[in-house]
């Protein structure tokens, strides 16, 4: 037995029981702390969003804490480090401020982007590296897998070195064999967290070293209580916050509700005329806009599309769905559902999932939109 940390009362805003949902992930991970048996290895998964780097910088707090062992104080030095973590954001901007804005491919590999707000702990993130040609996507790079493969046998200045990978889906897959080796030969002191939203995203040979957890979605009604955070909010909008957020926390924390609003309205209103297949003029304008805004990313306004099809969808099939996607055009959903079919619906999903395929290969937005709505008109 070993001997127990010294008496500590917590505060009740720090620890574990701060993170929100998932019991079960949070039980097993304390468990493992608690019994010293924790795997050189981790993948975490789940919608963005869904807390999965909040368990992971936890983690490395409690596996570190000088005060506490199966959770942590989040006042000792050691916690109060990497606690820095709650801000990523500032941490990877500087250091690519400090590597430079000109750096070229070499000097990135040269130079890995690594977040360290703690000697025993890195967070490595994809890299956004801004060459100027060609612009580069954000990705975890053979140089940084190469610092953590070094520094992952090192000995810890405290209990464990942790390793947390945010977006581990974005190795290269021919990188990936370097990878391989750290976690076939595990150092006995680290453990590597491996995030990504889906497992399938990375190789088996990875997958099956890991340790799963998959983090599932958390309900309305407790990301709504959490949310009295943010007071500029009325109770109904936190609750219309919370079930927009598909059970993301973080989504729900971030999420700007008037220009969702807005923005899904749009894209229903765009869904609406092409159903009847007339107001072409109307439809261009409104795709041309889609296509320009900024505000939201291409890509989550297609999810905006199917999530809005999956409620027409059910709505069509006459499903009153405990849990609509966008509660807030529940009616209108309903009034449409009545003059399509679920034919239709799986036309418009086909003709979405070919317009996402194309845009990886850069064609462009606004034309590609247009051609999925015009052959929806009846
Ligand atoms: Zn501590």
């Amino acid at each position: 037995m070993r001997a127990s940390p010294p008496r500590f009362v917590r505060k009740d805003n720090m620890g574990f029981s701060d993170f929100l949902g998932n019991e079960r992930v949070v039980r097993a991970v304390r468990g493992m702390l608690h019994r010293e048996r924790v795997p050189s290895a981790m993948l975490f998964t789940g919608p963005r969003g869904i807390g999965k780097f909040t368990l992971a910088r936890m983690f490395a707090q409690a596996a570190n804490c000088r005060r506490l062992q199966d959770d942590f104080c989040g006042e000792c030095e050691t916690c109060r480090g990497i606690a820095r973590l709650q801000n990523p954001a500032e941490l990877v901007a500087a250091g690519l401020a400090e590597r430079g804005e000109n750096a070229d491919a070499a000097a990135v590999e040269r130079t890995p982007l690594i977040v360290e707000p703690h000697p025993d702990v890195w967070l490595i993130v994809p890299d956004p590296v801004r060459l100027r040609n060609p612009v580069a996507r954000p990705m975890i790079r053979v140089g940084q897998l190469r610092a953590v493969q070094r520094a992952a046998y090192f000995q810890p200045l405290g209990r464990r070195r942790v390793f947390i990978l945010d977006g581990a889906d974005t190795m290269r897959w021919s990188d990936a064999d370097l990878f391989l080796k750290i976690l076939e030969e595990p150092p006995e002191s680290a453990t590597l967290i491996l995030l990504a939203q889906s497992p399938d995203s990375l190789l088996p040979t990875i997958r099956s070293r890991c340790l799963q957890f998959h983090f599932a979605p958390v309900p309305a009604e407790e990301i709504a209580a959490f949310l009295t955070s943010r007071a500029e909010l009325t109770r109904d909008k936190r609750i219309l916050a919370a079930q927009l957020s598909a059970g993301s926390p973080g989504a729900a924390l971030t999420l700007d509700l008037a220009e969702s609003v807005r923005l899904r309205a749009n894209v229903f209103h765009l869904l609406e005329n092409a159903v009847t297949g007339k107001k072409y003029g109307e439809i261009f304008a409104a795709t041309a806009q889609l296509a320009k805004q900024e505000k939201e990313s291409f890509e989550n306004i297609l999810l905006l599309f199917y999530s809005l099809l999956t409620d027409l969808l059910e709505a069509s099939q006459g499903n009153q769905s405990r849990l609509p996607r966008n509660p807030d055009l529940r009616r209108e959903i309903q009034s449409l559902a009545g003059r399509t079919d679920w034919r239709w619906v799986l036309r418009a999903t086909r003709g979405l999932d070919i317009l996402e395929r194309r845009l990886r290969r850069n064609i462009g937005r606004q034309l590609g939109l247009d051609a999925v709505v015009v052959s929806l008109g009846a």
